[in-house]
């Protein structure tokens, strides 16, 4: 497969045919070099050499009622996982700053659940004011779904994204979830699109998809026209359903990343979840294809020490964007 001409048209703006997706899929191991390298081109072209950095703050855990099946704070899940309802605003408002201490760019606030109450709206609000206040950071928040006047509040408060994802394909969507639809998952895009928020919107591999599923969602994203795309790999979580779904390999998910790099090319690009644990020894290749990474673990399972994140960029010859490099001290 002639990768560097997927490069050019990707620089030209224009998609690649589905035949060539799976080309990219199926990259042989002697070819994956000169795909990372194409890849990156098109990266450099948008980010050059720049690693955007993330921080999140899993800011209520667990007590879902929702059924997703990669989830472990689902009502399903028997994972082992810390439950606590939302966190108060000294705590939210003291990892802002350490996100900031450490030059992250966006501060990411997740809570589980279907979509906040009233009175979590009310409270998250007054929170993200207040970190709008006394830190200069941007805010990414992930609520569940919104209704439009949620979403209209949330950007009066001052945040700067909202993230929802895709997650899967349509067609794999129900093999997933049975209490809310891929549908249900636009809708909410459109609510957050309209009230001015900037998208984030990702996917999640690894969870028993085929490749037709992986290059439907790989449009799909490219649809949605999102200003971030985090790609999360399936971490099989024990207690979950999907604990024993576990056959991504490196090269695999280094083939996954730079097809979506492809199909968005001037679109930040984020190995997000999964990263340390399927992508291992090849971790600092995904950051051709990838330009931006979260430091300091996910929702429920941890990640490498920030230091070790900082050590490979330098490593690569790439740096953060924006920021002093440092050790990013979280009680969470
Ligand atoms: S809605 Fe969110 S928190 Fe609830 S089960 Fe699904 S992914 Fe997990």
């Amino acid at each position: 497969m002639n990768y560097q001409g997927l490069a050019q048209r990707s620089l030209q703006g224009l998609p690649l045919e589905r035949e060539q997706c799976y080309s990219v899929l199926r990259c042989p191991q002697e070819g994956i070099l000169e795909l990372l390298q194409s890849a990156f081109r098109v990266r450099e072209r948008y980010f050059r050499k720049k690693v955007i950095v993330h921080l999140l703050i899993n800011a209520k855990s667990g007590l879902c009622a929702e059924d997703c099946a990669y989830c472990s704070q689902s009502a399903g899940s028997q994972a082992s996982i810390e439950s606590y309802p939302l966190l108060d605003e000294e705590k939210i408002v003291e990892v802002a700053s350490i996100a900031k201490a450490n030059q992250a760019q966006r501060y990411c606030i997740v809570t589980s659940g279907c979509s906040p109450s009233g009175a979590e709206l009310d409270h998250l609000c007054r929170v993200i004011r207040k970190i709008k206040e006394t830190v200069d950071i941007e805010i990414c928040t992930s609520l569940g779904f919104l209704t439009e006047e949620a979403a209209r509040r949330l950007k009066e408060a001052g945040v700067d994204r909202y993230n929802h994802n895709l997650n899967t394909s349509q067609r794999f969507y129900p093999k997933i979830c049975t209490t809310h639809s891929y549908a249900d998952r636009i809708e909410t895009l459109q609510h957050a699109r309209k009230a001015n928020l900037k998208l984030c919107c990702g996917a999640l591999l690894g969870m028993g998809e085929s490749e037709e599923d992986i290059v439907d969602l790989a449009f799909a994203l490219r649809e949605v026209e999102a200003d971030s795309i985090p790609i999360n790999f399936l971490h099989p979580i024990p207690g979950t359903p999907l604990e024993t779904m576990n056959y991504l390999t490196p090269l695999k998910c280094l083939a996954i990343l730079s097809l979506i790099r492809f199909l968005n090319p001037w679109t930040e690009i984020r190995i997000a979840g999964g990263r340390e644990y399927h992508l291992r020894s090849l971790q600092p290749l995904a950051l051709y294809p990838a330009n931006s990474i979260f430091v300091s673990g996910y929702l429920t399972t941890d990640g490498q020490a920030p230091d070790e994140d900082f050590q490979m960029i330098r490593d690569m010859g790439f740096e953060v964007a924006q920021g002093r490099i440092g050790k990013i001290e979280t009680t969470l």
